[in-house]
């Protein structure tokens, strides 16, 4: 599957014309459709999220141009200039070569992650469920894989021999996600190339990585002398929270693997993306906290934070709070950025990112909005976190006792 950026849905990618010409893992008809419209001034329906954006007014900026502000002028002069049918080369490309992740965490699902297909193969479908993302805790998303471990993969073939002939010279960054990309096969392969041709690409590496008790950071370690190489790992919250939303992580072997890496000096950052769900509100500003101390000991760029507010699935959005805990967390946030804010380890962004979450809690300047369907969001928590409590022998109430009196109303 393909898709430009993270808002149109992804669409499938023709197995047999990949065999003959690589560059269409990217360049598919579809897209070259959608770049025709764009040309033309028409919008292509799987923009949508930013068309909505853009209809709100001047002031409203979109996410197209945001991604867009990454690249020289010369080079958007380039891409309007170039016809809609050029098989073009990538600049920036983010690939999960399969979904093979030791860890089923709350939001995620099994279209992402293995583990998560085991749940609902022993399990079942999710029950009761009714809002709109129901479907993704159902089924097994089997064409999310559709081959094999063993079993030959045109479109992984095909990525290694674009990568052979054009893409190790006109990729300015790869970034390889998951799953969980470090128990990818193809991951160490394409480690192993840089290693063994230094020099040949300049091309920077950008890996994701859930740092959980599985992943061999010894062969990381070993494997990425000489490069540089960005990391990007997922977490937003402490101890035990973290370990009930992040199924599968173990708090103390993950803050390790973090100071590990950390200690090596080998990585430019070790980026910790944080996923604000309703959840993990009951202990991010002592995450920040945490990686405040780790900014102090290592530097300010040597670990860095996004918040990332969660917008699917929805009935595990923040906004599922009642007020009261809304404003609770809020505060907290507010009392954490007071002691922070003019802190000589905080970048721009992390103070930014922080304001817009206290912002976004904020029930005066968050209001829920009509289209928010509030008892099926909280009919679904209810019945999620039941059932994951069942499925995974874990307990919301042990993890969360602050929110257990408003959750044994729902
Ligand atoms: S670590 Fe990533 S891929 Fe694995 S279950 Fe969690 S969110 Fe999904």
């Amino acid at each position: 599957m393909t898709t430009s950026c993270h808002h149109p849905p992804a669409h499938l990618v023709d197995k047999d014309k990949v065999s003959i010409n690589p560059r269409l893992l990217h360049n598919t008809d579809q897209k070259k459709e959608d770049r025709r419209k764009m040309l033309a001034g028409e919008r292509p329906a799987g923009c949508e999220y930013c068309w909505k954006i853009e209809d709100m007014g001047s002031d409203a900026v979109s996410d197209r141009v945001y991604k867009s502000k990454i690249y020289p002028i010369e080079a958007l002069d380039e891409a309007f200039e170039t016809p809609a049918t050029t098989d073009v080369s990538l600049r920036t490309l983010e690939i999960a070569f399969d979904r093979t992740c030791q860890f089923a965490c709350s939001y995620c699902n099994p279209a992402f992650s293995s583990t998560w297909v085991n749940d609902i193969r022993k399990n079942g479908p999710y029950n009761g469920l009714v809002s709109d993302g129901r479907n993704h805790f159902t089924h097994t998303h089997d064409t999310s894989q559709l081959y094999k471990f063993g079993e030959t993969n045109p479109y992984v073939e095909a990525f290694f021999r674009w990568w052979e002939s054009d893409l190790h010279r006109t990729l300015q960054e790869l970034r390889i996600t998951g799953g969980e990309p470090l128990m990818s096969g193809e991951t160490w392969k394409l480690i192993d190339w840089f290693k063994h041709n230094p020099g040949r690409s300049q091309t920077r590496l950008a890996i994701n990585s859930n740092l959980g008790t599985a992943v061999d950071i010894d062969r990381l370690l070993d494997s990425i002398a000489g490069l540089e190489i960005d990391l990007y790992t997922s977490n937003e919250s402490m101890g035990l929270q973290a370990e009930y939303i992040r199924d599968g992580l173990v708090w103390d072997d993950w803050a390790n693997n973090v100071e590990r890496l950390l200690d090596s000096g080998k990585f430019r950052t070790v980026h910790v993306m944080n996923t604000i769900n309703a959840l993990c509100l009951y202990s991010l500003d002592q995450f920040l906290e945490c990686i405040m101390n780790w900014k102090i000991e290592y530097g300010r760029d040597a670990v860095s934070f996004t918040l990332n507010i969660l917008r699917f699935p929805s009935f595990q959005s923040p906004l599922v709070l009642p007020d009261e805990l809304r404003t609770i967390f809020r505060k907290r946030l507010e009392v954490w950025l007071d002691a922070w804010w003019d802190s000589e380890f905080l970048h721009e962004h992390e103070v930014n990112h922080v304001q817009r979450l206290i912002d976004y809690l904020d029930i005066v300047k968050t209001p829920h909005s009509e289209a928010f369907d509030r008892p099926k969001l909280l009919n679904d928590f209810k019945q999620f976190y039941t059932q994951y409590d069942q499925r995974r022998g874990k307990c919301f109430s042990l993890a969360f006792p602050a929110l257990t009196p408003w959750y044994d109303t729902l």
